[in-house]
């Protein structure tokens, strides 16, 4: 094989396939290559919130771009996405503090909140807890997405906008030669391109370890688990609850966020194992609740290993029950999911010899800010932001 393209993306996790996405509505001749028969990474792992509302300034920029976009293609093409809004639920009145800041800060940047009362919040979401809800703070615009579906669909869907998809493959060196970059896979074939553009996701054993291993990238390990389907029961949108709110960039925006943070206890379970509560309905009626957070060096992956804890699952679903008196809490489903991130920045980019672009590490932000960053950054390799 020796076919050319201007554009080869190694990874068909979210990231990657947004950039080529992006690529194709230039005009661009693009190629997604992917090592898995099928994805399955953390982009078919997480839990399908989009939600700008929980990043900082620049993010929420991209995760509102990214409304858009997921937005546009659904109206094509059904990629599983439904509108029914987020919610953070404040358990006391700190958690309620950081709700109306972060209502006046996204007044004025002109996105879309409400605030609940308790009692609003009772009505709107069955079976939540009395003993737990103050205030509630509604962003109406937010998607949910199904990960499970979703990126296979968005690969049908491209497929037939032009996108050449050769799954199985993994790529194994990448030699930028005078007429491109020469990719050499798995299946012993070689490929051409002016530009490649390689987002891995947590894979570093293959391309560039050295690299990945000198850089400040880091892997999160997280627990997930999905009740069986609830009998008559209906949970709208993504439900994010007080840990959320103490934890999510957004907030860390708020003028009181210092405060509050300075008097959290630092020996907490909730701190060892960087738990948080969501919830989500899935589409067969179940509900997925997570999560947990354990982070290992690259050089050290192997160390966060393949069991999940128990002892984090029963931990999730105790603080789950103080939250929502769920019809059923008999777990269906436990998997773990991973995904890289940087120390100190928002998303690892390195460029070799002009035309090998690497772009990973986005972190627990990657189905809500890739499908708008990856346009800016299409935009920005290829030079195209004048255009
Ligand atoms: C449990 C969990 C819950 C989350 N919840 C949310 C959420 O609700 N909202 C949100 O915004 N984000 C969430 N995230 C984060 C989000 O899922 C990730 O940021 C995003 O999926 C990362 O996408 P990616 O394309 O970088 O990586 P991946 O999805 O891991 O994709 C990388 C792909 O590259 C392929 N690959 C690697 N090396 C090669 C090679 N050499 N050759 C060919 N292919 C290769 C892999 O096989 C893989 O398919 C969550 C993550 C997890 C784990």
């Amino acid at each position: 094989m020796n076919i050319k393209y201007d554009l080869i993306v190694v990874g068909g996790g979210v990231l990657g396939t947004f950039h080529a996405y992006h690529a194709l509505k230039k005009g661009l001749k693009v190629a997604l290559l992917e090592k898995d028969q099928k994805p399955q990474g953390a982009t078919v792992r997480n839990f399908g919130q989009v939600v700008p509302s929980g990043m900082n300034t620049k993010w929420q920029n991209f995760g509102r771009e990214s409304l858009k976009i997921y937005q546009e293609i659904q109206s094509e093409f059904d990629i599983s996405v439904r509108q029914e809004g987020s919610i953070y639920l404040a358990s006391n009145e700190k958690e309620v503090q950081l709700l109306e800041e972060l209502h006046e800060i996204n007044n004025a940047n002109s996105y879309t909140s409400q605030l609940f009362t308790k009692d609003t919040c009772l009505e709107r979401y069955p079976n939540l807890r009395k003993d737990y809800i103050k205030a509630g703070l509604f962003f109406p615009q937010e998607v949910i997405i199904e990960p499970r579906l979703m990126i296979h669909r968005l690969h049908k869907y491209l497929i037939t906008e032009g996108l050449d998809i050769y799954y199985s493959t993994t790529v194994l060196e990448c030699d930028s030669l005078h007429n491109g970059v020469h990719l050499h896979t798995s299946s012993k074939d070689t490929i051409v391109a002016e530009k490649i553009l390689i987002c891995n996701g947590s894979e570093f054993k293959v391309l560039y370890p050295k690299l990945f291993e000198e850089s400040e990238l880091e892997v999160s390990k997280l627990q997930m688990m999905q009740t069986k389907p609830q009998l008559n029961y209906r949970l709208k949108g993504s439900i994010l609850t007080g840990l959320s709110i103490r934890r999510y960039e957004a907030f860390a925006e708020c003028p009181s966020h210092q405060a509050i943070k300075a008097e959290e206890a630092k020996d907490s379970l909730v701190k060892k194992w960087g738990v948080h509560i969501l919830f989500k309905q899935a589409a067969d009626g179940s509900i997925i609740l997570g999560d947990s957070h354990e982070y290992a060096a690259v050089e050290d992956i192997d160390s966060l290993g393949f069991d999940s804890s128990k002892d984090i699952d029963n931990f999730i679903l105790q603080e789950s029950k103080k939250i929502f008196n769920l019809p059923t809490y008999e777990i269906q489903k436990r998997w773990l999911g991973f995904y890289s991130q940087c120390k100190n920045s928002d998303i690892f980019e390195h460029t070799i010899d002009k035309n090998i672009h690497i772009v990973t590490g986005i972190g627990g932000k990657g189905m809500t800010g890739s499908a708008g960053f990856s346009k800016a950054n299409i935009d920005k390799i290829f030079n195209l932001q004048n255009a």
